[in-house]
């Protein structure tokens, strides 16, 4: 699954808008006097509308008739009565633990399912084979907001039934069935019944979809999202990857809408009680966790992409933006059946662009499911960076169908396993369909720099971890399973070497296929062809290393010490953190060596095996050949998950060279170089040097290293913004990227390159900043012919050209940009302009912008996130996008739920540009005010604070170096 993915942007819950929470009307643009209710009073009114909803609930739950529900159109104000009662109490209770217990298994599921969209419920029927695996009288399985018809249980072994003592709902979203006897060990069973469901607009579950056609006609869907935990929102079962097993499902439907499920289309039969409906019928899957099961009713349309198994399914409109999609997935389906030597298990696969989705896609088994703003792909308006998404999740998704489909993690405290590896061989499928890309060049910028972001700081969790619930379980997903998994898998491939690693890897797949495995399965299976190979010494397991990586948070930086004359390098360990915080910790680290030998022309950079070993010890003395070098590496092309901070004497050698390294050590050196500057344990004058040089011999402008070093100094940025330091930092930017600027940044002449237009795009929008520059300049006035005479702007410098546009002018621009969000059909168009309605600096445009997220408004929920980040990625919109979540704390969380962490995006977003004690105690007091109401936010909240506080120490430790390096080099900046 690919979910906060995209720049961590899931989308979003309830659509329907009912909020009363707004401030300031849409239209006046001046703030009105909001109502402030005292505490007792609101505590009372709390309580009132606790009990009310109570009364409400049990109503519902007597009177919402079984096969029918309540209401037409939306899920009725009464179920979501009982959804906010049920979810405030399941909130409240963290401990709560939602495993099943192992005495009984599903071995096969035959389910009816019945969808009416005009009532937003269903109706269903499930039959259930089970085999006791030890002797047992209860049969417990999941089921979350549907309602079971007792009477319609049934259990039955070899055709007699046995008798129900007991049934009801439990704990912990489960059901427990007692029976009159005993189940023995072996025994097989079958428990059928029926229920009826909700479809609701949650986006999770089964639920119920709208999307408006370009003709303006309003047309419902129902989809499915069941990753993690709610296939038992849609049908009673055991909800959890290690009971996998096969399915057989039918779907009613109207005769005008189509059904997919994971499987071909089988029979279609008359519905019984309709003869304008049908039942669809899939014939049985095999052996698969119920997160992967998926289906829906829809009129989508579809069409064939070259490989016959192949389809593309859109809505009519869009249909034909399938086609760069529909064009790369057979090629990376192709290449993954090689790489894993295993055909795609299943007869097909349909890809969908739903246009109502929670993330930003999802690897269901057969039926892959995206958000349409990521799959679809208009020639005219989508960007490089457009299509790179596309194919990059593509490739995620298909990679899935083996790794976590095929073999699927047993827990979820290994969803690296599944989410690590796809992370990891995304880039693979991607380089094989387009290998000018050069995309695997970019991990490091886009895996490792992302996961060591979150990762050096004190709040990081380890890889693996206990979770017992789903809001446990929906807390994993994040950079730590995904980028941080990849990443210590990229390491392993590198220590093992290529064909170890392959081989154990589908080893490891043909062992566990059709079933469960966790991480010590996976090491064995490396291990085992490790020692076949003589890789690792008998005594030496890859468990034994990589436990040192999965089971404890954190990354080490290494120091190395040369000693020159006795050829010797002494190396130590200690955790990494960016606060500056010393930690005594220890990992296996496997250390690949090159080094350039005066008299040679080039040195080594192919050998990523390890030189020497730190087998969990803090320090280790080595011999090394240090005679006649010019510099030492440590950490080869960067592929272990560490960092490395060298002697003086090496670091000054490698910054006189960087010129002649190749681009990935660049990155590296620079990366690694500031991020020991900033916990200071080098000086700022290494990095700042090192970037200086570069930037201005860089005759090439190479991408990585650039927007490696672009990423980096916007971190410079951030802070100095409000600080005298400023004018300083955006002279020395402007004086050392100026040939860059000048070469990359014109607007003319652009070529469908994509490596030229992914760093033009960056460095445009660098080069804009400042607005006496020309490409400021150059971007209003490109803005305003495209206002009066609808000039067509390219559309990889179209974002840099709204948002400059939009931040220099005044709420003409800004009007402009909202009708043509609302007018254009164009789901490229509308994505830059959310962005770019951000950029003002009018403060009543961004509060008035901010209101959408609760007032009625044409922005979709789904983009909820991306107005909230925009304003406060917003140096002078941040404060207003903090005093705005503060007072609308309540309505956000109600709005937006808990299920794709947007409030927990909205809070981490909060910390880029926070960097004084007085903005740490308000956003400490925030927290603090809302402890009772924090759901699932509270761990990006933790981070968020720990952010600011190393902003804070940041500033206290480092901002008076930085400012006077800026100041003594500010007549030489391009010769240092
Ligand atoms: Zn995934």
């Amino acid at each position: 699954m690919v979910g906060y993915y995209n720049q961590g942007i899931p989308a979003s819950a309830e659509l329907e808008n009912n909020s009363n929470q707004k401030k300031y009307t849409v239209n006046r643009g001046r703030p009105s006097k909001s109502v402030v209710i005292s505490r007792p009073l609101c505590i009372l009114m709390g309580i009132g509308a606790l009990l009310l909803a109570i009364l409400v609930g049990l109503v519902v739950f007597f009177l919402v008739p079984r096969g029918c529900s309540a209401g037409e159109e939306t899920p009725s104000a009464l179920t979501k009565a009982v959804d906010t009662v049920l979810g405030g109490l399941r909130k409240s209770e963290d401990d709560v633990d939602e495993r099943l217990p192992r005495s009984i298994r599903p071995t096969h599921y035959r389910i009816r399912i019945v969808p009416y969209l005009n009532t937003s419920s269903t109706s269903g029927w499930v039959s259930m084979v089970l085999k006791a695996e030890e002797d047992t009288s209860e049969i417990i399985f999941h089921a979350r907001n549907i309602s079971i018809d007792k009477h319609s249980v049934t259990v039955r072994k070899n055709s007699s039934q046995i008798k129900i003592n007991a049934q009801d709902y439990a704990e912990g979203d489960k059901y427990k069935i007692r029976l009159d006897e005993t189940l023995s060990k072996g025994d097989e069973c079958e428990v059928s019944m029926g229920y009826t469901g909700v479809l609701d607009r949650h986006l999770k579950g089964f639920y119920k979809g709208k999307y408006i056609s370009a003709r303006n006609n309003e047309s419902y869907f129902a989809s499915t999202q069941f990753s993690p935990t709610d296939a038992r929102k849609a049908f009673p079962c055991f909800d959890e990857p290690y009971f996998k097993a096969k399915f057989t499902i039918s779907l009613a439907r109207p005769f005008n809408m189509t059904t997919l499920s994971n499987m071909p289309l089988g029979k279609v039969e008359a519905y019984e009680h309709d003869k304008s409906w049908y039942w669809d019928d899939y014939p049985e899957t095999p052996d698969m966790p119920t997160y992967l099961v998926a289906f829906m009713v829809s009129d989508l349309q579809s069409t064939q992409s070259t490989d016959h198994r192949i389809k593309m399914w859109a809505r009519n409109d869009l249909i034909h933006f399938t086609a760069y999609a529909g064009d790369l997935a057979p090629k990376i389906l192709r290449y993954f059946e090689e790489y894993f030597g295993t055909s795609f298990p299943l007869p097909k696969i349909d890809i969908v662009a739903v246009p109502e989705f929670g993330f930003s896609a999802m690897e269901n088994w057969g039926l892959i499911t995206f958000r349409e703003n990521v799959l679809l792909i208009d020639p005219a308006t989508s960007t490089n960076s457009d299509k790179r998404e596309a194919a990059v999740v593509l490739g995620h998704e298909i990679a899935h169908q083996w790794f976590g489909n095929l073999v699927s993690p047993k827990w979820w405290n290994d969803l690296w396993l599944k989410e690590g590896f796809a992370t990891y061989l995304e880039y693979f499928g991607v380089d094989s369909a387009n290998p000018d890309w050069k995309i695997a060049e970019e991990f490091l910028l886009t895996e490792t720099h992302r996961a060591m972001g979150v990762d050096a700081l004190e709040s990081a969790r380890a890889i693996s971890f206990e979770v017992k619930n789903s809001k446990q379980i929906r807390q994993a997903f994040d950079d730590i399973s995904y980028a941080k998994g990849a990443c210590i898998i990229r390491m392993m491939n590198n220590f093992l070497g290529e064909a170890v690693f392959k081989t154990g890897l589908i080893n490891f797949l043909h062992k566990y296929q059709y079933g469960v495995a966790d991480r010590e399965d996976l090491f064995t299976s490396l291990t085992e062809e490790a020692h076949k190979n003589g890789i690792l010494p008998p005594n030496v397991t890859v468990g034994g290393i990589m436990e040192t990586w999965t089971e404890r948070p954190g990354f080490p930086v290494v120091h190395s010490i040369a000693d020159y004359e006795n050829n010797k390098l002494l190396l130590s360990q200690k955790r990494f953190f960016l606060s500056g915080k010393q930690e005594k910790s220890s990992w296996w680290i496997p250390i690949s060596f090159t080094a350039k030998k005066t008299l040679d022309e080039n040195a080594d950079f192919s050998e990523t095996k390890p030189k020497y070993w730190m087998r969990g010890e803090h320090q280790i003395e080595e011999d090394a050949d240090l005679r006649n070098i010019s510099w030492y590496l440590l950490n080869v092309n960067h592929t272990g998950y560490f960092i490395v901070n060298y002697d003086e004497k090496n670091w000054r050698a490698l910054s006189d060279n960087i010129m002649n390294l190749p681009p990935l050590t660049r990155a590296q050196l620079i990366s690694d170089s500031m991020d020991l500057a900033s916990a200071s344990l080098i000086s700022y004058d290494i990095p700042l040097r090192m970037i200086a040089r570069m930037a201005t011999q860089d005759k090439m402008i190479m991408i990585i290293p650039t927007l490696a070093t672009l990423n980096k100094l916007d971190f410079l940025n951030n802070m100095l913004y409000n600080t005298p330091a400023f004018g300083l930092f955006e002279e020395f930017h402007s004086k050392i990227f100026k040939q860059t600027y000048n070469i990359v940044t014109q607007f003319e002449g652009l070529v469908d390159v994509y490596i030229t237009n992914r760093i033009r795009r960056v460095v445009l929008e660098w080069s804009c900043r400042s607005s006496i520059s020309k490409c400021a300049h150059e971007a209003r006035h490109r803005f305003r012919e495209r206002m009066i005479h609808n000039t067509v702007i390219h559309p990889e410098v179209r974002s840099t050209v709204y948002c400059t546009a939009i931040r220099e002018g005044g709420d003409i621009e800004w009007k402009w940009a909202y009708r043509r969000y609302l007018d254009t059909p164009s789901i490229s168009e509308k994505n830059i302009i959310l962005d770019a309605l951000g950029c003002t600096k009018e403060k009543w445009l961004l509060s008035r912008y901010l209101d959408s997220l609760t007032a009625g408004s044409s922005i979709r929920v789904q983009d909820a996130d991306k107005v909230f980040s925009s304003v406060a990625a917003n140096p002078d919109g941040m404060p207003i996008a903090f005093d705005f979540l503060r007072k609308n704390w309540n309505a956000l969380l109600n709005r937006y739920g808990d299920g794709f962490s947007i409030v927990a995006k909205m809070i981490r977003s909060l910390a880029t540009h926070m960097n004084t004690e007085f903005q740490l105690s308000e956003f400490q007091r925030f927290k603090d005010s809302v402890k009772q109401n924090i759901s699932t936010t509270a761990s990006a909240f933790d981070a968020a604070i720990e952010q600011v506080r190393a902003n804070v120490n940041w500033m206290n430790r480092n901002y008076e170096e930085v400012e006077s390096w800026l100041q003594q080099h500010r007549d030489y900046f391009d010769f240092v």
